[in-house]
C-alpha cells in the first residue's frame, strides 16, 4: 500500500474536510500508484487561509533576525535531505536523478542569496532630515501569500517563492501541482523540522481548477505567485486583477537558439542536447527552436542526431540514464500529438519520436527540420524533449523569427562574431539573453522572468525577488 500523504494546517499533519484522496503515479511505471494524497476541496484551503492570517499578526513583528534564523535552519534541513528528496522528485516527475538533485543546489544556492540580500534589504532606509521634518521609507510585508507552483521543479519554484515571502514577514499557503505532492509534502515537513511557528507555512495538495478560485478569490490572500502555463496564468490574472491582488506570474516559453556561421558547433549542438532534452524537454527555459545559418545547417544537424544517438532514455533512478520520462500521461499525450501534427504539417522528423518502451511515458530525443514559421511546432509550446529546427538566410531573419512569438522568457546565440552578439543582445525579445550558453543558465543575483506572455509582475530572484512581497510606506514625521 501506497502512503497516504496529508496536508500541512496551522502546524499540523491532516486529512481533506471532503475525505477525498486522488493517486500519484510515478511515470517510469504506467498504472503505478507512488503515493496517494488529499484531493482537498474549497473549505480546506479557507482552514489553511484562515491559519495563515492568523499566524501573520505575529510572523510579521518577528524580528527579521528571526525570520532568517528560521530560514536558515529549514536550509539546513534541506541540504540534509537532498538526496532523499531528490528521489522523491525522480519518482514522482520522472527527471533523472542527476537532475533533481540539481534542482535541490538550485533551491540551495538561490535560498542562501534570499538570506543574505534579506539584510540588506531590511537594512536599505535611512531617515533624512528635511527642515522639521523627518522621513523615511518603511517596508510593510502584505500579508498571506499564495503560491501554486507547477511540476517540471516542484521543490525549487516554491522555493523561490516562499522563501522571500517568509523572509519579508508574509505567510504562505502553498498549493502544489498534482503531478508532484510528494515533494511538496516533504518540503512541508522540513519547515515543521525547521520550528516555523504554526500556520506561517500551510500546504493544501489538490487540483488547481477546483482550488484557485478560492485561494485567488479570498480576501485575506494579498497576491499569488505562480508559475506554470500561460493559460492558466491568464485565468489567474483575470480572476486577481477584479480586486487588485498582486500577482507575480513565470509563465511559458517557445525559446529559440541562433547558431551562426562562425559558432563553435560543437558547443551548439551540445547546449541543444543539454537545454533541449534536459529534464526531458520541460524547462520553461528549454531551447525548443533552433535557427541555424544555412553554411552550418547540415554539419549541425549530422552532429546533433549522432549525440542524439547516444542518449540513454530510461529509469530515472539509473545514474547513467540521460533522460527520464515526461512527467505523466497528460504530458505524454500532448507531447505525441505535438510530434504527429508537425509531421503532419510537413516537418521533417530527423531523430526521434515516441520510444518503445511502454513501461513508463517515454519519448525519445526529439529532433525536426525544416520549420517553417507556419507549423504549429514553430510556435506552440510543446513542453518536451522535441527541438524545431529551422534555417534562415542571415542575422536579420534570425531575429525576426527568433522575435516571432506570443512568448519572450529565454534564448540563446552561438557565435564568436562580437558584433552580432550584442546586436542579439540589443534586440532579442526575451527575459534571459545567453551568448554561448544554453537557455536555462541562470544565477540567483539576476532576474527570472519573461516577457511579453511569457511573464506578468516583477521576475523572481535578482533585485525584485523579495521586493514583490512588500509594500511600501513613506513617513514624514514633524
Ligand atoms: P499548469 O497546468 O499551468 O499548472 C501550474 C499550477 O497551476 C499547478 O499547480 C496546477 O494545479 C495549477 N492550476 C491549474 N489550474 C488552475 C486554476 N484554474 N487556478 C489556479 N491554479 C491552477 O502548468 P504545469 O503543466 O504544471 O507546468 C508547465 C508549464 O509551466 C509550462 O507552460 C512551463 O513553461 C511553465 N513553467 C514556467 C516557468 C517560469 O519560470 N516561467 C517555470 C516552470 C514552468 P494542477 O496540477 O492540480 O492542475
Ligand atoms: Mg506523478
Amino acid at each position: 500500500m501506497s502512503d497516504v500523504l496529508q496536508n500541512y494546517v496551522n502546524g499540523a499533519w491532516c486529512d481533506s474536510a471532503g475525505g477525498e484522496l486522488f493517486d500519484n503515479e510515478n511515470p517510469a511505471q504506467r498504472g503505478s500508484v507512488l503515493n496517494r494524497a488529499q484531493a482537498s476541496t474549497p473549505e480546506d484551503v479557507d482552514a489553511a487561509v484562515g491559519a495563515a492570517a492568523e499566524a501573520f499578526t505575529h510572523w510579521s513583528r518577528t524580528p527579521v533576525t528571526e525570520r532568517q534564523a528560521a530560514v536558515g535552519r529549514f536550509l539546513d534541513a534541506l541540504a540534509e535531505g537532498r538526496e532523499e528528496l531528490a528521489r522523491i522528485v525522480s519518482l514522482e516527475n520522472g527527471k533523472t536523478i542527476n537532475e533533481s538533485r540539481g534542482e535541490v543546489d538550485s533551491a540551495l544556492l538561490e535560498g542562501r542569496h534570499h538570506l543574505q540580500q534579506m539584510s540588506v534589504f531590511a537594512g536599505e532606509s535611512s531617515p533624512r532630515v528635511e527642515g522639521d521634518v523627518t522621513a523615511w521609507e518603511q517596508l510593510h510585508p502584505l500579508g498571506v501569500i499564495g503560491v501554486i507552483s507547477p511540476w517540471n521543479y516542484p521543490m525549487n519554484v516554491m522555493c523561490r517563492k516562499t522563501l522571500p515571502a517568509l523572509l519579508t514577514g508574509n505567510t504562505v499557503v502553498f498549493k502544489p501541482a498534482s503531478f508532484t505532492p510528494g515533494s511538496a509534502v516533504f518540503m512541508a515537513g522540513l519547515f515543521e523540522k525547521s520550528g516555523l511557528p504554526s500556520g506561517v507555512f500551510n500546504c493544501v495538495t489538490g487540483r488547481g481548477s477546483a482550488l484557485g478560485n478560492q485561494l485567488i478569490k479570498d480576501p485575506r490572500v494579498r497576491a499569488i505567485s505562480f508559475t506554470g502555463s500561460t493559460e492558466v496564468g491568464r485565468k489567474i490574472q483575470i480572476m486577481a486583477g477584479e480586486d487588485f491582488t498582486r500577482t507575480q506570474l513565470e509563465l511559458g516559453g517557445k525559446n529559440a537558439m541562433i547558431v551562426l556561421a562562425d559558432a563553435d558547433l560543437d558547443a551548439a549542438v551540445e547546449a541543444t542536447v543539454k537545454a533541449g532534452f534536459g529534464c526531458s524537454g520541460q524547462w520553461c527555459t528549454s531551447t525548443s527552436r533552433v535557427l541555424l545559418f544555412p553554411e552550418i545547417a547540415e554539419a549541425y544537424m549530422e552532429k546533433l542526431v549522432a549525440r542524439c544517438e547516444i542518449m540513454r532514455v530510461g529509469d530515472p533512478l539509473d545514474e547513467s540514464t540521460s533522460m527520464g520520462p515526461v512527467a505523466g500521461p497528460s504530458q505524454f499525450d500532448g507531447i505525441s500529438a505535438a510530434i504527429a501534427k508537425a509531421q503532419s504539417e510537413g516537418a521533417r522528423l530527423q531523430f526521434g519520436g515516441v520510444s518503445e518502451n511502454a513501461d513508463g511515458y517515454y519519448i525519445l530525443p526529439t529532433v525536426f527540420d525544416g520549420v517553417t514559421r507556419e507549423m504549429s511546432i514553430f510556435s506552440e509550446e510543446i513542453f518536451g524533449p522535441v527541438v524545431a529546427v529551422s534555417t534562415v538566410k542571415n542575422l536579420d531573419e534570425a531575429l525576426e523569427w527568433a522575435n516571432d512569438s506570443i512568448y519572450g522568457l529565454s534564448s540563446s546565440i552561438f557565435t564568436n562574431d562580437m558584433a552580432a552578439a550584442m546586436r542579439y543582445v540589443r534586440e532579442i525579445e526575451s527575459g534571459m539573453a545567453h551568448v554561448n550558453i544554453h537557455s536555462g543558465f541562470k544565477t540567483p543575483e539576476l532576474p527570472f522572468g519573461g516577457w511579453k506572455e511569457s511573464g506578468f509582475g516583477p521576475p523572481e530572484n535578482g533585485k525584485t525577488g523579495l521586493e514583490f512581497f512588500v509594500e511600501r510606506k513613506a513617513v514624514y514625521v514633524a
